[in-house]
């Protein structure tokens, strides 16, 4: 009996919290160190500077992201400052069923749509140092306008108590410290027993029944 395998499913990671609290630098530097696979969203806002269609998001006009909704090609898909935004499912389904670990990079309302419909992923919030720290980074962005910054904001003090309905809770005050924690998160989640016997006792017929002969 193996009780490694190179068959399991990979880890649903989500990353997910309010505007501003670092989400997208966190996940780029994941990228860096190890083979996660990030999902590329769609959206219906429009590029901001520097961003790529298909590397940043897939950018679709209203009537685009209408009919793939109307087609059922979402995971999950939100509203998010006036603006439609939703994670392709069919790529996602597909790395994960060849092991690959799958990262979203997704608002709370799409978090918690996800955790409905998969509750063995990896629920992670992120949260800013300070709330002034998080107004800071929204403000340097410099990419809002003063009305839509305000709309950021305060829907940030709001998002913050849906911390609860997570797994784990990191502060990004030092973008390296939150990559650590984040990993460790990762290979805890992959050492956990309950996986362990999803992915290996299930697999190899050993069940509980027999355990307590
Ligand atoms: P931004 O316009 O700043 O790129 O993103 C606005 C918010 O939408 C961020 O909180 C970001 O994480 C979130 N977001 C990006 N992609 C998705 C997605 O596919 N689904 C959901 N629900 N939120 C997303």
């Amino acid at each position: 009996m193996r009780f490694s395998s190179e068959k399991n499913k990979g880890l649903l990671i989500v990353i997910s919290g309010p505007s501003g609290a670092g989400k997208g630098t966190i996940c780029k530097e994941l990228l860096k160190n190890r083979d996660y696979w990030l999902s590329v969203s769609a959206t219906t806002r429009s590029p901001r500077k520097g961003e790529i269609d298909e590397k940043s998001y897939y950018f679709l006009t209203k009537e685009e992201f209408e009919t793939k909704l109307s087609e059922n090609d979402f995971l999950e898909y939100a509203e998010v400052y006036g603006n439609y935004y939703g994670t392709p499912k069919s790529k996602v389904i597909e790395k994960l069923e060849t092991g690959k670990d799958v990262i979203l990079e997704i608002d709370i309302q799409g978090a918690l749509k996800v955790k409905e419909n998969y509750p063995e992923g990896i629920f992670i919030f992120i949260l800013p140092p300070s709330m002034e720290e998080l107004k800071n980074r929204i403000i340097k962005r410099g990419s809002e306008t003063s009305e839509s910054l305000m709309t950021r904001f305060k829907s940030a003090y709001k998002e913050i108590n849906y911390v609860s309905k997570y797994n784990y809770a990191v502060v990004n005050d030092e973008v390296e410290l939150a990559v650590t924690k984040i990993e460790s998160i990762i290979i805890t989640e992959k050492c956990s027993v309950e996986r362990f016997e999803q992915n290996i006792l299930s697999k190899e017929g050993l069940i509980h029944e027999q355990l307590n002969d």
